[in-house]
């Protein structure tokens, strides 16, 4: 067998003769790596099996009711960063559901500019991708019901 280089460490390795299309070494990381990565891609791709670690992790959780809320007892800095990410997955999917729907029918052009200023604004100079957030403001209609009882 001729000496391979793993796909994680790019280490040199010699392959398992049961296993000549072997790509990973067998030093702990690697190995971990390689696991870690099938059962995202497994789960990914199959839902049964994504349905069978879904109702383990339920399992696990309602054995251990209170580690949960230790965890977020001794980490409070977890509870923000988790309220900040499950609102920026909240308006990813409010506006790809705004695309999806089509609501946006008459866009208008907007002008506008991003200031950068302050100290921090120099290391921004060169990196001049800026984020932005799209508020989409609708009239509030009456609701048919109402405007026809009255
Ligand atoms: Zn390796």
């Amino acid at each position: 067998m001729t000496p391979r280089r793993c796909l994680y460490c790019q280490l040199s390795f010699e392959p398992s003769k049961f296993r000549p299309d072997q790509r990973v070494c067998n030093r702990g990381p690697c190995r971990l790596q390689r696991n870690a990565d099938y059962h995202r891609a497994k789960i990914a791709t199959d839902p049964d099996y994504a349905q069978v670690v879904r109702d383990s992790q339920k399992k696990w959780r309602d054995a251990h009711p209170d580690c949960q809320r230790d965890y977020r007892a001794a980490h409070p800095d977890c509870i923000e960063q988790n309220l900040l990410q499950q609102r920026q997955r909240d308006g990813r999917r409010r506006l790809g559901n705004l695309v999806k729907n089509n609501l946006a029918l008459d866009l208008k052009h907007s002008c506008s500019e991003a200031w950068l200023v302050g100290p921090a604004a120099a290391d921004l100079v060169k990196n001049n991708l800026a984020q932005s957030k799209l508020f989409i403001f609708q009239p509030v209609l009456p609701s048919p019901a109402a405007s026809a009882g009255s």
